[in-house]
């Protein structure tokens, strides 16, 4: 939407979430280390030459060229529900989808009802109330102590970079914060376990940065239990297999993508992969029909709701702007109407960056050069400097530096409202 020609097109935007969410930061504000307005930008503020209606869409006739919409003005999770609200629809010349994912359950039963995700504001809002909360019932005179070891008992299923990334959170919170503001024998009772039904941690990373991980994890006794399989989570307990019944205070599942419901809608028209659910494009981004593989005239996917055919780049940000701003570029400068780009899009990997708590992180840019690896305090700098040169606007650049600033003097808040 930045980068498309305005003078050209009328670009209208249809999103249930009237903002955008920087995600690198999503687990650093669940626990309060910056505040969740340093990290959405309003989707009205970046132009005001462009339409935003506040609304899902439902349905797409590629026939008519028409997106059958309904109005989505209440509070949003990326659980969205696809019924209620007004419907509407609107025609198109050229049509961008860009629905991203969900996170993916994989149909077991309670994680739905009872986990908490991290994939949008109002889930680490949820999740840092949630936190609070743990601490403010297990200081409760007269409860019992297996209660109270049980409410400081929080467990984070999946070990990818998001998982990984808020237990560094939550365990800087704990044992920044919590040690000072509740009484000792409380934060004493306070563990956390991270499972992961693969074989080690972080395996999209360099397997070196992968054990480093692991042993610092080891070191500030947050246990690593792989090879896990979660069967059944109820409200306080999750049920693994050979292992029995595990009580929590606070489940966080972060095993993963699912696909968007309007790409299970529109599964019986485009080409999906197999494997991921993913909407299959050709080179240049054009949504690819289904059976015939041949292409939707003027229909575009990108993001984590799309693949391109044999090309299987991960549902990252990085992949999603690359692929936006060659779009952009190409139908913003072709003479055509809407013809995109002639060449194929091409995706530069610039590498990947983890924090892992204690102002330590990760970067990995082997995908660069095979000795760029870096971990500890450095890569902690390279982080942090990275998310603060992609934040969009300055307003979010100067509010990020000031919370940074702000947790290390004063530490994080912890009022609960
Ligand atoms: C905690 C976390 C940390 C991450 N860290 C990194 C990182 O460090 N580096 C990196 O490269 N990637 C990271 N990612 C991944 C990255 O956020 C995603 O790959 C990226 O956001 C995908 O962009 P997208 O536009 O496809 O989808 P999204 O960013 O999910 O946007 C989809 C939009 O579509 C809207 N929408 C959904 N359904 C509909 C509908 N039916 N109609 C209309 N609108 C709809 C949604 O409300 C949303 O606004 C992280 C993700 C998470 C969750």
């Amino acid at each position: 939407m930045q980068e498309l020609n305005k003078g050209r097109y009328n670009v209208t935007i249809i999103s249930p979430r009237n903002h955008f969410v920087f995600t690198p930061l999503l687990a650093s504000t669940s626990v309060g280390t910056i505040e969740f307005r340093c990290i959405t930008e309003p989707v009205r503020s970046y132009s005001n030459s462009i339409s935003y209606y506040q609304a899902q869409c439902s349905n797409i006739d590629f026939e008519k060229q028409q997106v059958l919409c309904t109005s989505r003005i209440g509070e949003s999770t990326f659980m969205l529900l696809l019924e209620d609200g007004e419907s509407f629809s609107l025609t198109y010349d050229a049509l961008v989808i860009a629905v991203g994912s969900y996170c993916n359950t994989f149909d077991i039963p309670g994680v739905k009802e009872h986990a908490y995700f991290l994939k949008d504001v109002n889930d680490a809002r949820r999740i840092r109330k949630r936190i609070i909360e743990c601490f403010e019932e297990a200081s409760r005179p007269g409860l019992d102590e297996k209660r109270k070891n049980d409410l400081l008992h929080f467990v984070i299923v999946g070990g990818g970079p998001t998982g990984i990334e808020f237990s560094a959170e939550l365990y800087d919170f704990i044992s920044d914060d919590a040690i000072r503001t509740y009484p000792e024998g409380l934060v004493s009772r306070a563990r956390m376990t991270l499972y992961d039904v693969a074989p080690q941690i972080l395996g999209s990373f360099d397997s070196h940065l992968s054990e480093y991980t692991h042993e610092k994890f080891k070191r500030k006794d947050i246990q690593i239990k792989t090879r896990r399989f979660v069967d059944q989570v109820e409200g306080d307990h999750l049920v693994i297999r050979n292992e029995g019944k595990v009580p929590y205070g606070l489940l966080v599942w972060a095993t993963g993508l699912m696909p968007n419901p309007l790409v299970e809608t529109l599964s019986d028209r485009v080409a999906l992969d197999a494997q991921n659910q993913r909407m299959i494009t050709d080179g240049k981004l054009q949504v690819l029909k289904k059976v015939t593989n041949s292409m939707l005239q003027n229909v575009y996917a990108l993001g984590d709701c799309a693949k391109i055919e044999n090309n299987d780049l991960p549902a990252t940000a990085q992949v999603a702007m690359q692929k936006a701003s060659y779009l952009a570029k190409g139908i913003s400068t072709t003479t055509a109407k809407t013809t995109p780009a002639v060449t194929n899009f091409i995706f530069k990997n610039r590498g990947m960056m983890a924090y892992i708590g204690s102002s330590e992180a990760l970067v990995d840019m082997s995908s660069v050069h095979e000795r760029a690896k870096q971990s500890g305090h450095l890569a902690w700098y390279l982080w942090r400097s990275a998310y603060f040169g992609m934040t969009v606007s300055t307003r979010n650049k100067l509010l990020i530096a000031c919370h940074w600033f702000l947790t290390w003097c004063f530490g994080r808040d912890i009022s609960r409202f």
